[in-house]
């Protein structure tokens, strides 16, 4: 996906781009074909709403750019109401066909098994990096810089937690300053509804781990409906305990359980549950989170998973231009950055593509602007993001810095995100402008 986007862009402005394919001479678990732009599993972009949705807004801002993965994906579109569902095989030779055919793009098939010492080089090798690249990837980075699963704790949109509930306070008031001090925002559990959660949990249809997927799965992220498993109060002496921590709304009694939300951007628009990595389906999923107390009608930005995934601890690795700070001729995209999905890998792709492409031809791109969902996303992954805790994230509004003089909570929602879609797309588009100059030049 990212790849076949940052080499359509960078051929467009007019710079000859060699795409390196190790498929179909070596193969990952996922991959059927030896196809660019194969999509692994759904076949589905998700929505195609560019007013209300931040996943349509990435679609119009790619077609915006002149995006291929959006072109050919309109182009095989199958019907499925609001979402964009792709034929997926036709998809991808149309892609690979696009590429071939472009006189600036050469493709190669082999694998690249060391990070190149000059050039200019965009590496967009996806959740399935093959081994000697991600190992040459570690020696350069460091070993915790790079991951090989991801485990996601579900995250949830702030202004959707009930805080007449919830309150803020680090365990035994831990920190130095205020804002450490009340850096956690805490969900206090009677054992009535302790016990009725670790039912819901265990009852919970869960999705299994595709073959290959599991090896080297590790204890230091079980799910949280394992620990649930292993003995039902478990989960009470792991992320759930309830010590050092007193309920503001009710400082007289003690909470049976805890579950803690952690900060997940700078912004403060979005928190994660603490330790709550899951295999539980969506569905599921939604419906146990929901049985905490304060997050009854939480809002998710994205839910719970554990996946076989390489990716980058990019805001300590990537400069803004999405390059390797301790090797800047190199850029990575697409999911070994740290986003996550189709639409924001090929949108990453999409980014790197120009920013080489204006790099080749002595020119540096300005930033992109941050309230377009293209630049809300590669903020958040090139510094907006914790370094510390850092797993992939979708495209989602909480990414975006806030609107002047709209309305909160869900009565505002409508509006809100229809302001955010057309300040996004006008920000966007006066990005884009200039940058037809490029490819004449
Ligand atoms: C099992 C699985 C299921 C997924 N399901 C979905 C889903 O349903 N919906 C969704 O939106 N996202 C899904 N994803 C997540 C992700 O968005 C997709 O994997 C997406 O294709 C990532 O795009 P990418 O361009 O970063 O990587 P890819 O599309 O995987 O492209 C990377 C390319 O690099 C090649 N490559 C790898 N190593 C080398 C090397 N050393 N040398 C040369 N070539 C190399 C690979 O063969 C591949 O063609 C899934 C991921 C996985 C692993």
């Amino acid at each position: 996906m990212a790849g076949s986007e940052a080499a359509w862009q960078a051929a467009q402005l007019g710079v000859p781009v060699v795409i390196h394919e190790m498929r179909p001479k070596v193969e990952t678990f996922a991959h059927r074909t030896g196809n660019l732009a194969e999509m692994v599993c759904s076949n589905s972009f998700r929505s195609d709403d560019s007013e209300q949705n931040a996943v349509g807004l990435l679609h119009w801002e790619m077609r915006a750019a002149g995006g291929l993965i959006m072109d050919m994906a309109t182009k095989h579109r199958l019907p499925a109401g609001g979402a964009l569902a792709v034929d997926r095989d036709p998809f991808a030779e149309s892609v690979t066909a696009a590429l071939k055919a472009h006189p600036l793009v050469t493709v190669s098939y082999e694998e690249i098994t060391a990070l190149p010492d000059n050039g200019h080089w965009i590496i967009a090798t996806g959740p399935l990096t093959s081994g000697a690249l991600a190992q040459a990837v570690q020696e350069e980075t460091g070993a915790d810089a790079l991951a090989f699963f991801d485990a996601i704790a579900p995250i949830v949109y702030f202004d959707s937690i009930d805080m007449n509930v919830a309150w803020m306070q680090s365990r035994y008031d831990k920190g130095e300053t205020e804002e450490e001090r009340t850096a956690y925002l805490n969900c206090p559990m009677t054992k009535d509804q302790y016990e009725a959660f670790i039912d819901a949990l265990l009852a919970a249809e869960k999705a299994e781990f595709k073959e290959g997927e599991t090896a080297g799965y590790f204890d230091g992220c079980l799910p949280i409906e394992v620990m649930a498993e292993r003995g039902r109060e478990t989960l009470r002496f792991g992320p759930m305990k309830p010590v050092g921590l007193t309920n503001a709304h009710d400082p007289a009694n003690k909470p049976y359980a805890v579950v803690q939300l952690r900060r997940d951007n700078a912004l403060g628009t979005l928190f994660n549950i603490v330790g709550f990595q899951t295999k539980m389906k969506y569905g599921a999923q939604a419906h146990v989170l929901r049985m905490i107390p304060g997050l009854h009608v939480a809002k998710f930005a994205r839910l719970g998973g554990i996946h076989r995934n390489t990716f980058l601890n990019s805001p300590t690795l990537l400069d803004e231009q999405m390059r390797l700070k301790s090797k800047p001729h190199i850029r990575f995209a697409g999911q070994i950055t740290g986003v996550e999905g189709y639409v924001e890998s090929a949108a990453m792709g999409l980014l790197a593509g120009r920013m080489a492409a204006a790099e080749i031809k002595g020119e540096t791109l300005p930033e992109v602007p941050r309230t377009s969902a293209m630049g809300a996303l590669v903020h958040h992954i090139t510094g907006g993001a914790e370094a510390k805790t850092f797993q992939p994230m979708n495209v989602n509004f909480g990414l975006f810095p806030p609107l002047d003089g709209v309305r909160g909570g869900r009565r505002g929602r409508k509006d809100r995100y229809k302001g955010y879609t057309d300040r996004a797309k006008e920000d966007w588009q006066t990005w884009l402008a200039p940058q037809s100059s490029l490819a004449a030049e």
